[in-house]
């Protein structure tokens, strides 16, 4: 057998085999010195790469680059016992005896990794370099060297891919480090020929159906493999840093999509972004989004932007920052895996962001068992009270959306609805998805109790219910006879009332006077609120309970609705900024700020609730709007109806 050159000045004798710069073999003399090794002989190879090489290069000039490769081969050759070779510009591959023991091969690693600074050279460029090493052992020298420098090869990337300057063993089973560096090889011509697609995945309003917003994600349609998933690529690219490059383009294709769909129904669905943490640190980062949406046109808050909930866990004060200013500049940003790390509810606390989404994972371990539900209803209340929109990601099945739905979050982003979606697929079903109108329901009351879009219907409770003249000399109205608690009275179905903000309008008629009698009642899960006409001595009210508080009760008093005329009552109420708001024949009667929201309606009662006596008088034009209204709305709202040349309501300008 022809053992391994310890001495390193007899490494190679022919010039052919010699690498000219350092005197050690070359790529020749490395396949020679292989191949004259005796079949069957066991070796371990090392693969010695410099780190940031080509910097040096760059910045000092290719004389200096070779000055430094001269004297790492001196190093190479001192502490590596056996052959020593320079196969490409900054590569060295040693092979060592198979004797050796494993400690003793990591000793070299490591004397060579700790003396690269001990090395007599310039420090500042000493300073910008290291080595990366791959190992890998008792390699059978039956085998094509080939086979063996890939592994090295393969090991020093990985060591690369860990931090560099360090060194690492190959593992069989490791076939990740080929897979990662084939896209690194390929990346940047993919994002070049479009190889990168936009899928879209639909956000959803589980009580209405409705789409609510999408999520952009990205799909590579790689040649050769066809579709790869981002897990395959995205943590790659977080690592090299390419993750900009990709959130950026898909940012702009984003934004040029949007640009395309006006006119569409679909037109101004707010599409969400994913963006990576290193954007964050970016100041330039807001401009730059700014001026793309600039661009295209497209205004800042129908376009989210995504941040996973780990990215918070350094340099969280910096990060917040920058979310303010996102925000301040009019996107919406949400916090993207919530509950998938421990930093949470600090998150929470200082943290303003628009919407939380609920990792998939969290949703799916808790909703196991009962504590873990009970975690994730009072994440969600917690959200809520903060003003924050919550979406739950992956829910798949129907009692996911039951349970959901009942904890207080309305929308969902997964498979039981839609998965990530090509876009030709996604337009449809946008088209689907989104009624033009925003989940108004008229009931006029006018001879049935339809809503006048056919969707909704009510139903009567007890007996002497009837029609009667209405506002409009050609329409009728519902007359309510009063009686018992309960008695007497319409139930409109609860998911007339799907949004936490709201606003309804009505028209009343009271013919007598009866203390706290309502006119109109919504139950909702842990409070109430209702329309009183009179509800004490001058007074009508609308009244907000919330069952939670002991003291929660919450009145909006305005003058009483006086009998036997006919009044226009408005209450809005807005979630967001928690003040209600009533008004009467179009004018403001009261403002309350600080109300708390009541959540998921169970009932709603026209003509008497679950305590009083009910109504007696006559109801006519019930509108529910899933939004609060301003005052402008009202007030053209009114005159919409007292200027209609049918109208017959009575003398209701003097009234305030
Ligand atoms: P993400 O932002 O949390 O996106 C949601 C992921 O959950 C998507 O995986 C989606 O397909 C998946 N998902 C949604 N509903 C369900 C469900 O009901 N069941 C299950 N099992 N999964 C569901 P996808 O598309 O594979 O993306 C994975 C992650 O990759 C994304 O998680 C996001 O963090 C990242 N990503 C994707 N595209 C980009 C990008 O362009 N830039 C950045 N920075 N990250 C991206
Ligand atoms: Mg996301
Ligand atoms: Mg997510």
């Amino acid at each position: 057998m022809k053992h391994l050159h310890t001495e390193p000045a007899r490494n190679t004798q022919n010039l052919a085999e010699c690498d000219y710069l350092t005197g050690l073999a070359n790529r020749r003399g490395l396949y020679d010195y292989y191949d004259a090794l005796e079949r069957d002989s066991i070796i371990h190879a090392m693969f010695i790469d410099i780190d940031n090489f080509k910097r040096v290069n760059d910045i000092y000039g290719h004389s200096m680059g070779d000055k430094l490769l001269i004297c790492i081969s001196d190093l190479i050759r001192s502490f590596a016992k056996g052959f020593t070779s320079r196969i490409g510009g900054d590569e060295y591959v040693v092979l060592l005896d198979g004797c050796m023991e494993e400690d003793e091969v990591r000793s070299i690693a490591e004397a060579l990794l700790e003396n690269m600074e001990n090395i007599d050279f310039r420090k500042d460029i000493l300073s910008l370099v290291s080595l990366s090493i791959g190992i890998v052992m008792r390699q059978n020298t039956s085998q094509m060297l080939d086979n063996i420098l890939s592994k090295c090869d393969g090991a020093m990337y990985q060591a690369k891919y860990n931090g560099k300057n360090r060194y690492t063993f190959y593992k069989e089973y490791d076939k990740t480090i080929e897979i990662n560096r084939n896209i690194e090889l390929e990346m940047e011509d993919a994002l070049k020929n479009g190889e990168f697609e936009i899928y879209f995945q639909p956000k959803v309003n589980m009580v209405t159906s409705e789409l609510y917003g999408a999520e952009a994600l990205s799909r590579w349609n790689h040649p050769a493999d066809g579709l790869r998933l981002p897990a395959v690529y995205i943590p790659l690219f977080e690592k090299n840093g390419f993750i900009s490059k990709l959130d950026m383009y898909m940012y702009r294709e984003v934004c040029r999509l949007k640009a395309s769909w006006k006119g569409k129904k679909y037109e101004h669905t707010p599409i969400s972004v994913n963006m990576s943490r290193l954007h964050l640190y970016n100041k330039q980062f807001p401009d730059t989004l700014e001026a793309i949406a600039k661009e295209y046109g497209i205004p800042a808050n129908e376009l989210e932007i995504e941040i996973t909930e780990s990215t918070f866990i350094k340099d969280s004060a910096v990060l917040i920052k920058m979310v303010d200013i996102l925000r301040s500049r009019g996107f919406l940003v949400s916090i993207d895996d919530f509950g998938s790390g421990f930093s949470a509810l600090n998150l929470l606390k200082d943290l303003p962001v628009d919407t939380i989404k609920i990792d998939k994972e969290f949703l799916q371990v808790s909703s196991n068992t009962s504590r873990g539900k009970k975690v994730i209803r009072n994440v969600i209340a917690m959200c809520r009270d903060l003003k924050m929109d919550v979406v739950t990601e992956g829910i798949e099945t129907k009692d996911q959306v039951n349970f959901i739905t009942r904890c207080g979050c309305q929308i969902a982003q997964g498979f039981y609805y839609a998965k990530p979606l090509p876009l030709e697929e996604f337009v449809v079903f946008a088209e689907l998805h989104l009624t033009d109108t925003l989940n108004n329901y008229t009931f006029r009351l006018n001879g049935n109790l339809k809503s006048e879009d056919g969707s909704m219907e009510g139903k009567i409770s007890g007996e002497g219910l009837e029609y009667r003249q209405g506002i409009f000399s050609d329409s009728k109205s519902m007359h309510f006879p009063g009686g018992r608690v309960e008695k007497n009275t319409v139930h409109i179905p609860p998911e007339t009332i799907v949004n936490d903000s709201f606003t309804i309008s009505l028209w009343i008629n009271p013919e007598e006077t009866h203390f706290w009698s309502a006119a109109l009642y919504v139950k909702f899960e842990s409070g109430f609120c209702g329309i009183i006409p009179t509800a004490w001595e001058g007074h009508s009210d609308f009244r907000i309970r919330d069952s939670k508080e002991v003291n929660g009760w919450y009145d909006l008093s305005a003058l009483q609705l006086t009998i036997d005329t006919w009044w226009h009552f408005v209450i809005s109420y807005n979630a967001k900024t928690e003040t209600a708001i009533a008004f009467i024949n179009g004018e403001v009667v009261a403002i309350l700020e600080n109300v708390p929201t009541n959540r998921y309606v169970k009932w709603i009662i026209l003509g008497g609730d679950v305590f009083q006596p009910s109504f007696i008088g006559r109801l006519c034009e019930l509108v529910i709007y899933n939004e609060a209204k301003d005052y402008d709305f009202v007030r053209e709202l009114h005159r919409s109806y007292i200027e209609n040349k049918k109208f017959i309501g009575g003398p209701l300008k003097a009234v305030l």
